[in-house]
């Protein structure tokens, strides 16, 4: 099977070159389920585009009629963070013009106060479908109205431009799956929302992050939201509405770099996803272990970030994934001084017990910089 391969401009430079999308779209059997997988959103994080490559040539190798419904994969989404350099290194988490975080600036439906409550007593009744078409109907009508301000004669900022451009392609769709890495070095996990959780095994990934409350911004949470808040008013009603969406982050490995095995795990947790929902039918997946598969599954708060208390270099950072017991020492500070004193050793212990997810690279720090994070263990916070 080969895909359809559409180019879609996103910003004109100066010198007259153009930076654009390019959308890879396998379209099966039946079409009435969109998956959308995109790589890159952060300009350091990589990895997600050799997933993808991986994901384009197995999709390739599969007959039309293996496919029911629709795979969209867009690699390089975030060409101007791709592409940003300081010296050898690349941040690319910042758009320069204004500082913000290209995973904090997704348009929320809800924050458009439409009246959720008179559409679900309308639709109290009405089948599935007629809800779903209904509902992205109106999603998609005020979108539409915004992307009409950006074609008047004052325009508006990139970012804007940006930011529908990519909600207008994966709008429709019922699955939506935005591939990160950590900024420095982390393990492999997902985020997953609230009523999802029974597939968030699927991805064979070993921890992940429940989003109990998502505020609408990151692009995963922009998506799903909408359908959450219509959820919780049909609960409220007296039915219980399950239309089957998802909204998957997937966090694989390091900054400025696609290990191998990061890919790996990556393209074995899509695959095994999309075989598990039945929109892939091949021999090899769903894993038969997939529901022994071990996951953890946690709340944002048993993640607490330390940040260095004093400036140094950092020395003796225990390995990820190393278990802590409170109290234990976690990191030195190689501390230096202007008082005509020996450099000191500042030791640095776990508040609470866990194991070590994320990492800083720069091991220079100076005071306030972050330096790890640990995953506590559960009740810690409380
Ligand atoms: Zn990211």
């Amino acid at each position: 099977m080969q895909p359809q391969i559409k180019t879609i401009n996103l910003l004109r430079l100066s010198s007259g070159d153009n930076l654009a999308l390019q959308v890879y779209q396998f379209l099966g059997k039946k079409t009435d389920q969109k998956i959308y997988i995109q790589a890159n959103l952060h300009g350091a994080e990589i990895v997600g585009n050799v997933v993808i490559k991986q994901l384009l040539d197995w999709l390739i190798s599969l007959d039309e009629e293996q496919l029911f419904g629709e795979v969209w994969l867009v690699p390089a989404c975030n060409p101007l963070g791709m592409n940003q350099r300081s010296h050898f290194f690349n941040s690319g988490r910042y758009n320069s013009y204004d500082g913000k975080d290209w995973n904090r600036i997704f348009w929320d439906y809800d924050t458009e106060k439409e009246d959720i409550y008179h559409f679900a007593k309308d639709h109290l009744e009405a089948d599935h479908e007629t809800i779903y078409q209904n509902y992205l109907h109106r999603i998609k009508t005020r979108l539409e109205e915004n992307i009409q301000w950006r074609k008047q004669a004052s325009a508006v900022p990139y970012s804007v431009k940006y930011q529908q451009v990519l909600q207008s392609l994966c709008l429709d769709a019922k699955i939506v799956i935005d591939i990160h890495s950590s900024s420095n070095q982390g393990v492999d996990y997902l985020f997953t929302f609230p009523g999802q959780e029974a597939m968030t095994q699927n991805f064979l990934l070993d921890v992940g992050i429940l989003v109990n409350q998502p505020k609408g911004y990151t692009f995963d949470e922009a998506f799903i939201k909408p359908w959450l808040s219509l959820k919780k008013v049909f609960k409220n009603l007296g039915r219980n509405l399950d239309l089957g969406l998802a909204s998957w982050t997937l966090e694989l490995g390091n900054g400025m770099s696609a290990k191998s095995d990061s890919v790996e795990k990556g393209v074995q947790g899509i695959k095994n996803y999309l075989a598990s929902l039945g929109v892939v039918k091949v021999s090899d997946f769903p894993l038969t272990h997939t529901e022994k598969h071990p996951l953890q599954l946690v709340t944002k708060n048993q993640l607490k970030e330390y940040y260095a208390p004093t400036g140094g270099i950092v020395k003796n950072c225990l390995q990820l994934q190393t278990n802590v017991v409170a109290g234990e020492v976690i990191y030195q500070i190689l501390e230096f001084n202007k008082k005509g004193k020996q450099p000191e050793i500042v030791e640095v212990k776990a508040e609470a017990s866990g194991w070590i997810f994320d990492r800083g690279t720069n091991e220079a720090v100076n005071e306030g910089e972050y330096v790890l994070t640990m995953l506590e263990k559960e009740g810690n916070n409380e």
